[in-house]
């Protein structure tokens, strides 16, 4: 069975990795990391294609197609099938994954640090503030991934989305933002994969310059997806959002989502 760390770089477009993310793209060029641009479904909002990610279920499919929609996500996730076989699970992660894999809605004396093997996220670090800073979220991570080893680990950044909606997608501080991610990616990338980690490194939607994402445009749904690890050479790039839950499965050489009974 391998192990696998998804960071999840919240509101990053193809546009601005392409042009800012150098140790990235180095890998790239290096031919160390694979690299491919993915249209995000719409509507191009954060919860919905959370749940996507998670479970392969489209926004239309899921139900979740607003971020208010708080309920659990309607299908098991990777964190649930990691669960079912025994996989030590984590997450540093913004609330809204607490409450589509765990529990809902987020109580934050009770969640914000969750230690529950019961749990699909059996081993949680929870923020709430969007400016949460990226450095103290890898840091989180890092926490976690030392204090329980994870086979499966969410890294989720808010950083870049922030920026993004504070000051527009083409600002100063928006691409400040997607070099920090990267900066804090050469940091760690390297570690991880020496400590035998396969890396799946993906946004949720990206960012116009007006601060949105909401409309069907390209600035708004292509984002970046890079795989590195050697456990990708024997499998599929994804060619769309909703090939992820189950390419993260195949890396862990467990059951897919939605072929539960197949190994
Ligand atoms: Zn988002």
């Amino acid at each position: 069975m391998g192990r696998l760390i998804f960071v999840l770089l919240d509101g990053l477009n193809a546009k601005t990795a392409r042009s800012c993310m150098s140790f990235l793209n180095a890998l790239d060029d290096a031919a160390q990391i694979s690299h491919v641009t993915l249209t995000s479904f719409l509507p191009p909002l954060s919860r919905p294609l959370y749940a996507c990610l998670l479970s392969g279920l489209t926004p239309a499919n899921s139900g979740i197609v607003r971020n208010e929609d708080t309920q659990l996500c309607p299908a098991p996730t990777f964190f649930h099938q990691a669960r079912k076989v025994g996989l030590t699970t984590a997450a540093a992660a913004y609330y809204w994954f607490s409450e589509l894999c765990n529990l809902s809605p987020f109580n934050p004396p009770r969640d914000r640090l969750t230690v529950n093997t019961s749990l699909p996220i059996a081993h949680g670090l929870f923020y709430s503030d969007d400016a949460y800073p990226d450095a103290e979220l890898f840091r989180d991570a890092e926490a976690l991934r030392h204090r329980v080893s994870p086979d499966l680990l969410l890294v989720h950044s808010m950083g870049i989305d922030w920026a993004g909606h504070c000051h527009g997608g083409t600002s100063v501080p928006y691409t400040q933002a997607v070099r920090h991610a990267d900066s804090l990616l050469a940091r760690y990338l390297p570690l991880w994969l020496k400590e035998g980690y396969s890396l799946l490194i993906t946004s949720d939607h990206g960012m116009d310059a007006n601060g949105n994402h909401y409309d069907d445009a390209p600035d708004v749904r292509q984002v970046p997806l890079w795989q590195a690890g050697p456990v990708w050479k024997t499998l599929p790039q994804p060619a769309s959002q909703a090939d992820i839950a189950d390419l993260v499965c195949m890396a862990l050489g467990i059951p897919l989502i939605n072929q539960p009974h197949d190994i």
